[in-house]
Order: C-alpha cells, then structure tokens, then sequence
C-alpha cells in the first residue's frame, strides 16, 4: 500500500512532485569548467554533479560564444542571450574590470537589456552573486542610473539587479546566497564560481583525477551540495526551484582563449527542477530545434544551433514562464524542451 501511493510521486520526477510551475531559478556558472574532470572522476566522488545529471537533463557538449572563449564577454552572452561579434551582438570583448563609468550601452552604443530586466520589469526579485570583480560591468550596466526604465506593467524602477553580492571567496558566496534565499529568496538568481579558472590559469587544467583542477572540482561539487540543501530544506524553494547550470568556457594547459580549440569551447548546459527527465540529453529531447555538433564549432547562421550557454538566460526566463530578453538572438524562441 505505502509502496502504491508513493509510486506516483516517485515517477513525477525530482522532488516526486507533479509539474508545480517553476517558482524560483538559480543561473550557475562555473568557470573554465571542463567536463572531461566530471567524467574522469567516480559518481561517488561527486555526488552533487552525480544528482544533477540524473535527475537534471543536460549535455556536456555545449558550445560557448562563436568568436570569444572568455570570460567576461561570454557571461555576457548568458546574461543578454548575445553573441559578442556583430550588429546583433553585445559586442563586450574586453575580459578586464570595466573602467569607471563604462557600461555595456556606453561600449555599445545603445541599451542592452539583460536576464535581469526582464525579470525584475515583471515585479520579480533578482540577485547576482560573483566572484570576479570585473562581473561589476553587470551592476554598472543595469544600476538605479543605467538600466532601462521600466515599462512593462507596474513601474519597478531602473535598477534591474536587487541584490549584487561580489567575493573571490566560492564558499563565503555559496553560503551566503543560501542565507539570502532562506530569508528572502529572489525569483531569479545567477552565481559565478571561479575556483576552476583560477586552479586552471596557475596550474593547468588536467583532468586527471588527484591533479589540483580535480581537487578543485571536487570543491565546486560542495558548494553545489550547499545548493541543494538550500531547496530541498527551504518549504519556499523545495520542489519550485530550477537550476540552470553551464560555463563560459573550457581550457587547455593554462589557458582558454583559443576560441578555435574543442578543448575552450566545449561546455556542459544541464537543467534540473520540476518537470525535467532526469538523465535525459537535450539534444535527444530537441531533435527539430538543436543539432549536436559532434566536435565541430558551428556559427550563428547553422542550422539547428547547438545549445549554447548563451541561451542560459532565455531558459531561465522560460522557465519562470517569461518572454525572451529584447534583443536576443540565443534561444530567443524559448523552445529548449527539458522534459518529455
Ligand atoms: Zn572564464
């Protein structure tokens, strides 16, 4: 009897809850992830990542910007649904602090909405927690002085970004945005790791199980335990919540700025949350919309894309049951199926 009445549940999926809207998203980014550490280690040694594939649905054959595989710019890309180069791009190359006074519309010349506007111009509560300084380009583009007025329904003012929260330290960052979410949790909220990069910059990045990328790996893992401890124990977030999860870019020895190189440009794109099959791939799930690229490096103009981490934020806001970002041109038409 109890097995029969909890079969249901358990067949619904992560949190064996029925397709209860999604509520809350939280944006992941790690940077310099390369997958190649994920497999090379066993499940059992990261069980966090091991959760977020079975019961997330992903691929780890995404693809970064076309012309860029850097940091800043690409960030830039998940945030505006943008690639970099061209009329339609955000056209930000730089990967240093912006100078003072610089925004992504002063570089542009013209306003670029962002994930954030569209989520805070629709009364949701938003925040960004990073661990570079040069992320303070996305608090300055979108402040109480440059982001957009906001004309969708109830004005909510021009600064797109509630909360912004920047420490180089991963663990005092993860812990307090799952501080932050348990007293007031935003609807939408995007969290850059850097520990990878960094490792990846000094010392390589070899994915060798024991090498220091490994072990860093290994602490990306915990902070992604700390975000699900954060939903399963929060009554507000548990069985609400998604988490979209992706990189900028991949590596190679000590670097990643060859954007011609599978190694750079070869990412992981997993979603988990209610309504997702868990273990699915995103391309099986998306065979009309998206083409896997095998080891290939497609431009904007093939047909289907790849998925891409820059149509992190389009998903984000589709999943909350939102439009795209004005402006994009990465998964502008928001039909990235995750579930069957
Ligand atoms: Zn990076």
């Amino acid at each position: 009897m109890t097995f029969l009445r909890l079969l249901p549940a358990l067949l619904l999926g992560v949190a064996g809850l029925a397709a209860e809207p999604v509520r809350y998203v939280i944006h992941v980014s790690v940077d310099g992830l390369r997958t190649a550490a994920v497999t090379a280690l066993s499940a059992t040694s990261l069980p966090n990542f091991t959760r977020l594939r079975l019961q997330g649905a992903g691929t780890d054959n995404a693809r970064c910007d076309f012309d860029f595989s850097i940091t800043l710019p690409n960030h830039t890309t998940q945030l505006t649904g943008r690639g970099i180069a061209g009329p339609a791009g955000h056209n930000w190359s730089n990967n240093t602090d912006p100078a003072p006074g610089q925004t992504l519309a002063t570089n542009k010349g013209a306003y670029i909405a962002g994930v954030f506007d569209v989520a805070h111009d629709h009364g949701l509560r938003t925040a960004a927690y990073v661990s570079k300084s040069k992320f303070a380009l996305f608090a300055a583009s979108w402040d109480a002085a440059n982001g957009a007025p906001d004309t969708t329904g109830p004005d909510h003012g021009r600064n797109k970004i509630d909360l912004y929260r920047h420490d180089g330290n991963t663990a005092a960052l993860v812990a307090q945005l799952a501080a932050d979410q348990r007293a007031q949790p935003a609807r939408y909220a995007f969290l850059h790791l850097t520990d990878l990069d960094s490792v990846g910059h000094a010392l390589g990045w070899d994915p060798t199980p024991g090498s220091p990328y490994s072990n860093a790996l290994l602490r990306i893992d915990n902070e992604l335990g700390v975000l699900f401890r954060l939903v399963d124990e929060s009554p507000a977030l548990a069985g609400r919540t998604a988490i979209v999860f992706t990189a900028d870019h991949g590596g190679f020895e000590k670097n990643h700025g060859d954007p011609t190189l599978a190694v750079d440009y070869t990412i992981p794109f997993y979603v988990w949350g209610p309504g997702v099959t868990g273990g699915a791939d995103l391309y099986a799930l998306n065979p009309a919309t998206r083409a896997n690229p095998g080891s290939g490096r497609p431009g904007y103009d093939a047909g289907p894309q790849p998925i891409r981490n820059g149509e992190a934020g389009n998903v984000c806001l589709q999943l909350l049951g939102l439009g795209p970002i004005p402006g994009s041109t990465i998964g502008a038409a928001q039909d990235l199926a995750v579930g069957r």
